[in-house]
């Protein structure tokens, strides 16, 4: 199926396991939070769309000056709302742009393994499961409780090489 991620104009590239659609993103994601006993509050579930329609990794600032007036949109207020994203799976944060990206993995298991392109700026996620086993395994063996990671490689996309 990921192959299949650029042929529509609307598909999202991090969202291959998750519906390309947003609203059924949306649903699926208001799911998993009530899940976990948490809300998918106005702000959280704005901050998610942004995310999901931005076609590259998408800066705290941009966010914000999307949000156009919603509630009383402050730089925290984002940040929250993408701390808890990330807290839920939904997001990660690409540490090396500054920049954020909606999961579509978050319902099982995986390594947050990125392909960031330097020539168009995309950023793809793989699964990656047999790297987050063999990660999991060499932390646990050094005493280590893993809560998060994210691997970040750089290089040229498919479709910048093509
Ligand atoms: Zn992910
Ligand atoms: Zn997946
Ligand atoms: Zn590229």
């Amino acid at each position: 199926m990921a192959a299949m991620a650029h042929t529509h104009a609307h598909n999202h590239a991090n969202t291959p396991c998750s519906p390309q659609d947003a609203e059924a993103f949306l649903a699926e994601a208001e799911e998993l939070v009530s899940a976990k006993g948490q809300k998918l509050t106005p702000i959280r579930r704005k901050v998610l769309h942004l995310l999901l329609n931005s076609e590259e990794p998408a800066k705290a600032y941009d966010l914000l000056a999307n949000l156009d007036g919603e509630g009383a949109a402050k730089p925290p207020t984002v940040y929250r709302a993408l701390d808890f994203l990330q807290e839920m799976g939904l997001a990660h944060k690409i540490e090396s742009l500054n920049a954020y990206v909606a999961c579509g993995h978050a319902k099982h298991d995986h390594s947050a393994v990125f392909l960031i392109c330097q020539t168009c700026g995309g950023a793809e996620e793989l699964h990656a499961i047999e790297t987050s086993a063999a990660l999991s395994k060499e932390t646990s063996g050094a005493g280590f409780t893993i809560e998060n990671a994210v691997i970040e490689a750089r290089g040229v996309c498919r479709k910048c090489t093509a």
